[in-house]
């Protein structure tokens, strides 16, 4: 796109979120650079779960639902681009959900759960707890036990994110996108309504455009820039069993908590939901709660080994929204952060309808209630 030396776009942060948009940018011959502060891709995004449930965008009306709608519609899509360019598997599996109630309360939450996907016509199945026996025989213990209600999710995939990240780092290097590891941003240039230069502490990088999508920590960055967000750290910790096979087919659901089942037997257990500023360190409680749960679902996991334990900081945002689209008062600036319990599954729309906005064009989604700025 420029003719000039510097790059149409630096993007401050290789998670998922910068490494997906330079890989849209990039893929729309924009020339592109991502900075990072550590290795690319070992924050939020290498710790998440990669669960990706079902959405329509036929039918949804809510923005959030629309974002991640138009996501799902792509992953597919883009799963078997990223493994023709890389020959990486990022894991992308339609594997299906199961969501369980043991207490009455789970129960009304998840009849209002289902409700809410009838309405947007996403598929979703009422089990009896014989039919959840039949069909997870691993669940069989707890379908004649505690179980009181399950619903199935067809639609519901998984991926996984290490080998999804490093898909797409590959696929952005191999369309000529500049990426530097262990270079932070520590400031910014602006003048007239345009940012001019980002400091780090290898020296002032330049760009004709720019995108902070540095996920917990973008509100750090904006602060500089007198931009408020409500992006702030909420801390998640997981637990990886190790089985000889996969004891389960399903991503098993209850409430905020899940299992998934890797092909490789692994099973992966989340997540907590914790204010701890930005700690990432595991607590022995967290962690003993999260396999306690899992063992009690899944007997076969009692025998079971824990392989590892760790958190990430997912980018919380103070109404659920991510914040997407140009920065107040800079032409050239633009932040995409904040998208919390889901910003795996929102990657490939975000970087959509971004580039969009960025190149110029009308976004596929309309950006009002994501501005940057609002909270
Ligand atoms: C335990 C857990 C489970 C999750 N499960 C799921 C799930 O199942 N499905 C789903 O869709 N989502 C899930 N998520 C959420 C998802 O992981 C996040 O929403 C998503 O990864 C955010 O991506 P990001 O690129 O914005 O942030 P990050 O991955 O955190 O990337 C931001 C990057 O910016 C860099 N950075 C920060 N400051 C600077 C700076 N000053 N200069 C340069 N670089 C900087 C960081 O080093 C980092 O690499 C989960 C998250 C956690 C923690």
């Amino acid at each position: 796109m420029s003719a000039s030396s510097v790059p149409d776009c630096l993007i401050v942060g290789g998670g998922v979120i910068g490494l997906s948009l330079a890989y849209e940018l990039a893929n729309h011959g924009a020339t592109v650079e991502v900075i990072d502060r550590g290795p690319i891709g070992r924050e939020a995004s290498w710790a998440g779960a990669g669960i990706l449930p079902p959405a329509n965008l036929a039918t949804a009306i809510d923005p959030l639902d629309r974002l991640r709608a138009l996501s799902h519609q792509l992953y597919r899509e883009w799963s078997d681009r990223l493994r023709e360019e890389t020959g990486i598997d990022n894991g992308y599996r339609e594997c299906g959900g199961l969501y369980l109630a043991r207490s009455v309360g789970e129960v009304a939450s998840l009849h209002a759960f289902a409700a809410m996907l009838r309405e947007l016509e996403i598929e979703i199945e009422r089990l009896s707890l014989a039919e959840v026996a039949e069909m997870e025989p691993a669940l069989r213990e707890l379908a004649t036990g505690e179980l009181e209600a399950a619903y199935s999710l067809p639609g519901e995939a998984q991926l996984r994110n290490p080998d999804h990240l490093r898909a797409l780092a590959l696929a952005c290097g191999q369309l000529g996108v500049q990426i530097r590891s262990n270079c932070e941003a520590t400031g910014f240039d602006y003048s007239n309504g345009r940012m001019t230069g980002v400091r780090t502490n290898t020296g002032s990088l330049h760009a004709d455009r720019y995108c902070l999508a540095s996920g917990a920590w973008t509100q750090q960055l904006l602060k500089q820039l007198g931009v408020t967000t409500g992006i702030m750290p909420i801390r998640g910790q997981m637990v990886l069993f190790k089985c000889d096979t996969p004891p389960f087919s399903r991503v098993l659901n209850e409430g905020p908590r899940y299992l998934v089942p890797r092909d490789d037997g692994r099973v992966l257990v989340g997540s907590t939901e914790e204010e701890a500023g930005f700690d990432k360190s595991t607590t022995e409680e967290a962690i003993d709660e999260l396999a306690a749960l899992a063992r009690q679902l899944v007997p076969a996991l009692r025998a079971a080994p824990i392989e590892n334990s760790w958190a990430g900081l997912r980018p919380g945002s103070f109404d659920g929204f991510p914040y997407i689209g140009q920065m107040p008062g800079l032409d050239n600036a633009f932040a995409a952060a904040g998208h919390y319990r889901s910003g795996l599954h929102m990657s490939p729309g975000t970087a959509v309808v971004l580039r969009q906005l960025i190149l110029g064009e009308e976004p596929a989604i309309d950006l009002t209630p994501f501005r940057v700025g609002r909270g």
